[in-house]
């Protein structure tokens, strides 16, 4: 059984994409803490970040951080939160949410 993110980088289920490469993808969050809040995901299926091999996980933390400098030129904010919660979606995201005054609480 497909993951909802799987099925959203095979186009079953519409997203905004923000970036796309061979191995991992980015997205908007459907439900955002802050405009601009998006999701960066291994396009392989895997529940948790620290079970992936080295290689997928610099790939993944490199792709990251491309997308958030992106998101910065794009959103004015104070810089781009990160975190890695998986309560929800058994496919690992990392969520980048750009936080724009010293006194944004999040979590
Ligand atoms: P977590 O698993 O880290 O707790 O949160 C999963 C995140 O995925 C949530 O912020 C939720 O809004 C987002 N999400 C869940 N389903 C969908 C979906 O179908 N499309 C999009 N774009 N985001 C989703």
């Amino acid at each position: 059984m497909p993951t909802i993110f799987s099925r959203i980088v095979a186009g079953e289920i519409p997203c905004y994409k923000i970036a796309e490469d061979e191995k991992y993808f980015a997205f908007l969050d459907i439900n955002p803490l802050a405009e601009g809040h998006t999701l960066v995901i291994p396009k392989a299926e895997g529940d948790y970040i620290f079970d992936m091999s080295d290689e997928d996980y610099s790939g993944l933390t490199l792709f990251a951080k491309k997308v958030a400098k992106a998101i910065e030129k794009a959103i004015p904010c104070k810089r781009v939160g990160v975190a890695v919660m998986g309560l929800e979606v058994p496919h690992t995201h990392i969520h980048l949410i750009p936080i724009n005054k010293e006194t944004d609480m999040y979590f």
